[in-house]
């Protein structure tokens, strides 16, 4: 027997890929399995569509075994099998995958380097992480001859006839001193639940169980066989087999949880780019789905086999709240992370994906408003958090986020608002800010009230950054009234003469308040209210102030507020013929108790005290 010689590049290929290209040695086994299930799908195919193949007929199975003794394991399957001129050409030869491609492209730049690597077959090597050598003793359906390939991967390998019972191939591993820790049956039952849970044929283990006397000793062991996935990838089944049982099972399994989802989408693409998805949105956000370290639940699998869940960008960010499966028919097994950012098949699988949660979230707003609440209560924030980060989905999260509003109770959209606007009306008018309750009392509500005019009401933490960013709806404005600009929509509810006989006291109020205010001003706005604060168009607003304060970046973002004065209330308008004395107090009053009823505590309370009850004497 002849041994034959790898091409000469291969050989010092085979010790770099073996060592660079993978980071688990366990891997090996999701490899070798994944080949077998290839096997028998061919098979089965072949069985069904080609000639020479109808007679074939076998119940698929994969087995996994080991001689701790020998220090061996195998790998079987009773799949398609290959004969002498298969085995020479698949494994004898990375070359099949194109060799020269390879090695030219590690001579390219990086990336085109890593990139190259990723969708290299090189799966089968991955055995010599764990093996000093590797038999193969293969027979091809349809054939009766079985052949035996050997090799150390290195210096060559051998080709000779054999004998098997079957079609099918049954891959060895001579363990060396890496791979000594899978002689163990938790182990590869660990590794096979992991990696191969979902591969469509079962997987059996053989493995001996010992046996003891009453006494405790051993003596002997029982030979058993257990299948150990559960060859149930519920995402590959047409949607049509499936009843809404059968979707919760799998959720509450998968995700490990006892609750229900709320919905799910499950998608199959069949074109140029082939994949399944099964998407599951959770009844309630995790606890921690706003924490840094939170991890997204969605699952890679390439042809039902498991690559990753620890990828943050299968979905963008704010999608990760989704749970579930993404299965692709065209990305290779041995994809990295820096080839999955820039793979173009995942590229794809991820806008399309984004693009169908969207639509089908649109369409469970139309269809179901009760269920789409629910979705609101528990994941508007991520949706407003796409909205500030992700301006190719802008026109779809701003029909899909919520808001309260002064005119509704519950949730109300943009559109929605839009319809109960009133003649005339060219904004969308928010007031945001970090309590809902508190918001609902604002006095910078009173003139839209009274006018009758919807103010939406953001009361979520992110509002103050995320809902100012949204700019517009379609050609209306978003505007907000706790800004100076709000004003002018009531300059026509003040009365001029007033507005100059009070002159004088807005000086005087403005002097005794000094640098503790950017201006004061007379305004319409106030229907009950004495006083209101408000910041100037581009200042940060008073409650992101304190906010940014109590994470210690305090300094550079502080602006005064501007204080407006209700000409109409006889607080104000009884300053007049105050004398000084009482004008301070009154200005620093009217102060004090604006910026209280924004949440903005007071810098000396003891003074303002003082001054109330100077007053009120
Ligand atoms: P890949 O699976 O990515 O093509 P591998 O190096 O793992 O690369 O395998 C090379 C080839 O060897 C496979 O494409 C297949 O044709 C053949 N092969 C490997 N394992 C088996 C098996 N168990 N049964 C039949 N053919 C196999």
């Amino acid at each position: 027997m002849a041994v034959r010689k790898f091409k000469a590049e291969v050989n010092q290929l085979l010790r770099l890929i073996i060592h660079s290209l993978y980071s688990h040695k366990e891997i090996f086994l999701r490899e070798l399995v994944s080949n077998a299930s290839d096997a028998i799908d061919k098979l089965r195919y072949l069985a069904a569509s080609d000639e020479a193949y109808k007679g074939v007929s076998f119940e698929p199975r994969v087995e996994i075994g080991f001689d701790a003794e020998k220090k061996t394991l195998y790998v079987e399957d009773n799949g398609i099998g290959m004969d002498e001129e298969d085995l020479d050409a698949n494994l004898g030869t990375i070359a099949r995958s194109g060799t020269k491609r390879f090695l030219e492209a590690l001579s390219g730049d990086a990336r085109k380097e890593s990139n190259l690597i990723g969708q290299f077959g090189v799966g089968f090597y991955a055995s010599y992480m764990v093996a000093s050598k590797v038999e193969v003793l293969s027979r091809k359906a349809a054939t009766d001859k079985a052949f035996r390939w050997t090799s150390d991967g290195e210096s060559g390998y051998s080709i000779e006839a054999a004998e098997r019972a079957g079609h099918g191939t049954t891959v060895t591993l001579h363990l060396n001193d890496e791979g000594a820790e899978f002689l163990s049956r938790w182990r590869l039952e660990e590794l096979v639940k992991r990696y191969s849970n979902h591969v469509a044929f079962p997987i059996f283990l053989r493995y001996e169980q010992p046996e003891y006397d009453d006494k405790g000793k051993k003596k002997g062991s029982e030979e058993k066989v257990e299948q150990v996935n559960s060859a149930a990838a519920l995402w590959r089944r047409p949607k049509s087999e499936l009843a809404e049982q059968d979707y919760k099972d799998f959720y509450k399994n998968f995700a490990d949880t006892d609750e229900e989802p709320l919905f799910w989408i499950h998608t199959k693409a069949e074109g140029t780019i082939e994949y399944t998805t099964l998407f599951y949105v959770p009844s309630k956000a995790p606890f921690d789905l706003y924490r840094a370290d939170y991890k997204p639940g969605v699952k890679l699998y390439v042809k039902r086999v498991f690559i990753t869940d620890d990828e943050k960008e299968l979905l963008p960010t704010w999608l990760r709240f989704v749970r579930g499966v993404i299965d692709s028919e065209d990305l290779p097994l041995n994809v990295s992370r820096e080839i999955l950012q820039q793979n173009r098949v995942m590229t794809n699988i991820r806008s399309a994906s984004v693009k169908k949660v969207l639509s089908e979230l649109k369409d469970l707003a139309a269809r179901d408003p009760v269920l789409y609440g629910k979705f609101v209560e528990q994941f508007n924030r991520p949706l407003k958090e796409g909205l500030y980060s992700d301006w190719s989905h802008r026109e779809e999260l701003l029909e899909l986020v919520r808001f309260k509003s002064t005119a509704v109770d519950g949730w109300t959209s943009l559109a929605d608002y839009k319809t109960r606007m009133k003649d005339g009306q060219k904004s969308v008018f928010f007031l945001a800010g970090d309590e809902e309750e508190r918001l609902r009392k604002s006095p910078l509500l009173e003139m839209y009230r009274k006018e009758g005019t919807e103010v939406l009401i953001c009361g979520d933490e992110i509002d103050e950054i995320v809902v100012p960013a949204i700019g517009r709806f379609g050609e209306l404005e978003l505007k907000a009234v706790n800004r100076a600009d709000a004003a002018k929509d009531f300059e026509g509810n003040k009365d001029k003469e007033k507005e100059k006989e009070l002159a004088p006291v807005v000086e005087r109020v403005k002097k005794a308040l000094g640098d503790a205010v950017k201006d004061v001003r007379l305004t319409g706005r106030l229907a009950e209210s004495p006083s209101c604060v408000v910041v100037d168009e581009d200042d940060p607003s008073l409650r992101l102030q304190l906010l940014m304060k109590a994470m210690g970046q305090g300094s550079g973002v502080e602006s005064k507020p501007i204080l407006e004065l209700n000409g109409s209330h006889a607080l104000v308008s009884g300053l007049a013929g105050a004398d000084d004395a009482r004008v301070e107090d009154a200005a620093k009053v009217l102060l004090g108790e604006a910026l209280l009823v924004e949440g903005v505590p007071l810098q000396d309370p003891a003074d303002f005290v003082a001054r109330i009850n100077r007053l009120l004497k």
